[in-house]
């Protein structure tokens, strides 16, 4: 078959502008050669609806293989009891958990989109706030912190069936135990998604979930950095509340209910060659190099929050726990999507966000998320951190100044050959 020279040449592009800038996006990073390697295997040609050991196609002892491997790796870097590494992403885990809780019209309780929450949180534009009836809490405005008192007073008041917590633009800890007591008061459950800060969370370098919250969801490809992906956790397995029995009379637990909520509830057949590359990732994640990665992880986002302050930036509750900041650019005269249209011309990609109270729109934003896991990978310290923060300084205040972008242009690329990525693939 003739090779498609086109898209190969488009990947390479890719490769090109990976390796050229400066990757601030906090959802991003950059996975290892062997977890790509996997990813790109046989196993994409292999149907296997069902689970290792019970699946509906033949020809699956294989793929039962990496599957059970995956599952027993998360479940090792999490201490937990259950682990389903089936869904698509992390949309698909957290629709997952819905379809296996929730009726349509069931409230849900998150927090708000314009706060630092996901979309998959309730929002109107996402099924999540279609099917379900969304319900928010958000962040004090002077401190940025999530308001537990006031997400208590609206579960006391509305008594949703679950609260989530997580979030994707919050640079805080989470007090998990605080919104299980809440959860408690009205029998709700509790889900936290830790999409962004899960690598940090399987280092122990931040609260766990596991004890607290009844399910918790992930992506696999943020500071966890293996392949684009999802999956469902829980610390302890429980009968469920509902009162569902197996055919033989058995009560159903939390688990098969979860498992049946992925396939056949939201997904058809798992995609075993990413799933195969989660397992490398979580090979990688026991390892200690990856324990230095994630705590330098967090010693560059602090450095990076320093610079930025001392630069006059306002960020978001002041600081960071986690590997993101949260920027407030109204004292400086520039919008987010300004800001991020100026810097990616100089090839340092972030993306422009809501902050909370915010007065633009989502379109625009007042705020830019700053997040330092993909330059982590690429072997950046704290040092590096207020070159960068200079850099994004200058563009910054000097936005309009082609000059100015194209002399930051060439001092980013220059800067950025020192951190190789991907030299097998050639120059
Ligand atoms: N949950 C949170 C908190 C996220 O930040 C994201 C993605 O940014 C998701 C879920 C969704 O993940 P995916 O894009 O894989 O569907």
């Amino acid at each position: 078959m003739q090779r498609d020279q086109q898209i190969f040449d488009i990947i390479r592009q890719e490769l090109e502008r990976q390796r050229h800038g400066i990757e601030l996006i906090a959802s991003e990073n950059f996975t290892s050669l062997q977890v790509m390697q996997a990813m790109g295997n046989v196993m994409t040609n292999k149907y296997a609806e069902g689970y290792p050991g019970r699946r509906y196609y033949g020809g699956c002892e294989v793929v039962d293989l990496s599957e059970q491997l995956a599952i027993d790796r998360a479940k090792e870097i999490f201490g937990v009891e259950y682990v389903n590494v089936q869904p698509h992403s992390g949309a698909q885990a957290n629709a997952s958990v819905f379809l296996a809780i929730l009726q349509p019209g069931d409230k849900i309780l998150g927090l708000d989109l314009s706060m630092g929450g996901h979309l998959t949180h309730g929002s109107a534009v996402n099924f999540s706030g279609k099917i379900y009836q969304p319900l928010f809490y958000g962040v004090n405005k002077e401190t940025g912190r999530v308001e537990y008192d006031a997400m208590e007073k609206i579960a006391l008041e509305e008594k949703p069936k679950v609260i989530i917590c997580g979030a994707s633009a919050y640079s805080r800890d989470w007090d998990y135990a605080r919104i299980r007591a809440i959860a408690d008061k009205i029998g709700a459950f509790v889900m936290a998604d830790i999409a962004h800060p899960a690598g940090l969370i399987a280092k122990g370098l931040l609260n766990s979930p596991f004890d607290h919250c009844h399910f918790v969801t992930t992506t696999t490809h943020k500071t966890l950095r293996g392949p684009r992906g999802g999956m469902i956790m829980m610390g302890k397995d429980f009968e469920n509340p509902f009162g569902l029995k197996t055919p033989k009379g058995e009560t159903r637990l939390m688990s098969n209910l979860i498992d049946t909520a992925v396939f056949p509830g939201i997904q058809g057949g798992p995609l075993e060659h990413v799933i195969a590359a989660k397992a490398v990732s979580f090979f990688e994640i026991l390892s200690d190099d990856y324990t230095t990665y994630a705590k330098q992880v967090i010693t560059n986002a602090q450095a990076m929050a320093t610079s930025f302050l001392e630069k006059g930036y306002q960020i978001v509750s002041g600081g960071t726990d986690n590997h993101l900041l949260l920027i407030d650019l109204r004292n400086k005269n520039i919008s987010g999507k300004k800001a991020e249209q100026t810097l990616v011309k100089a090839d340092i990609t972030i993306n422009k966000n809501m902050v909370p109270f915010d007065d633009k729109s989502p379109f625009v934003t007042s705020g830019i998320r700053v997040g330092v896991p993909a330059i982590t990978t690429r072997g950046m310290q704290a040092e590096h951190m207020p070159l960068i923060v200079n850099w994004i300084d200058q563009l910054l205040m000097d936005a309009d100044n082609e000059s100015t972008i194209t002399k930051v242009r060439g001092e980013v690329n220059e800067f950025m050959q020192q951190f190789s990525l991907y030299p097998e693939m050639g120059a």
